[in-house]
């Protein structure tokens, strides 16, 4: 049974102090109320990501850091290594986002690069894909994502892909308040599925979480989670309130 996911990404939000509380403020939510099944995960800052551990139970709420250094270590001022990473305590990696592609240039050559280390330090890629409005308006919306699957995970093995989180972030949807319809959600989650079966196995595809981010909140989380092929959301916003990150944990 693959896991139901929820994951916050706070993106370049709060202070250190403001992240513990908010971070203290899901966990409690979690432990009192939130949907046992359901795999809680904090996208934090980097500068974050070690208070932030101390400030959670890891075995309730886990710790993601939202990018990680296409090189292992060295010479790459300001860089923080997938090792680093996992020696805060942290569990995930996202990775992909459309934010850093489109403002960092991150390639598909980078990502590969980030993909790989990011799983050799037994971290879990939280995968980000997805289009843009003018690829969505021309209908040419599966073969690109598929594209991009192509471009940067398809390479990895049976076992490796396994270990991934697929995030379907439709780019129009992204802090815009225009969440896409959930036909749009399933249509393109069960293509992501689809084209994972015809790559690997149906049983690969079974296995894979694919969360869908894009203007979700606790109004629309459950009639985007009643999709079969959606297995939980990537968070930006609704992720920096804890009790609206609540709402979307026990929108199943
Ligand atoms: C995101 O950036 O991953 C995201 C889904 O943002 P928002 O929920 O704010 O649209």
């Amino acid at each position: 049974m693959r896991k139901k996911v929820v994951a916050g990404n706070w993106k370049c939000n709060t202070s250190v102090q403001e992240g513990v509380e908010l971070a203290k403020a899901v966990n409690e939510l979690v432990a009192k109320e939130g949907a046992e099944d359901v795999v809680v995960v904090l996208g934090t800052p980097f500068t974050h990501i070690t208070s932030v551990v101390d400030a959670v139970d890891t075995n309730r709420v886990g710790v993601s850091a939202q990018n990680c250094a296409a090189e292992a270590s060295g010479a790459y001022t300001g860089e923080v290594s997938a090792a680093m990473v996992k020696s805060t305590g942290a569990e995930y990696v996202i990775l992909g986002h459309s934010e850093r592609r489109e403002y960092y240039g991150e390639t598909s050559d980078i990502l590969n690069k980030k993909v790989a280390l990011t799983l050799e330090n037994g971290l879990t890629p939280i995968y980000c894909c997805g289009e843009a409005l003018d690829i969505r308006e021309a209908g040419t919306q599966k073969a690109y994502v598929i594209n991009q699957l192509e471009e940067t995970i398809f390479n990895l093995s049976a076992e490796d892909f396994k270990k991934l989180i697929i995030a379907y972030e439709p780019i129009w949807a992204i802090g815009t308040g225009k969440t896409a319809t959930t036909e749009q959600a399933q249509e393109m989650h069960k293509d992501i599925r689809d084209a994972i079966a015809a790559k690997y196995s149906q049983e690969v595809a079974d296995e894979i979480s694919i969360l869908y981010g894009g203007s979700a909140k606790p109004s629309n989380a459950p009639e985007l989670f009643a999709n079969p092929d959606v297995d939980g959301g990537l968070i930006g916003g609704a992720s920096l309130k804890a009790e609206d990150f609540l709402g979307i944990i026990n929108a199943y």
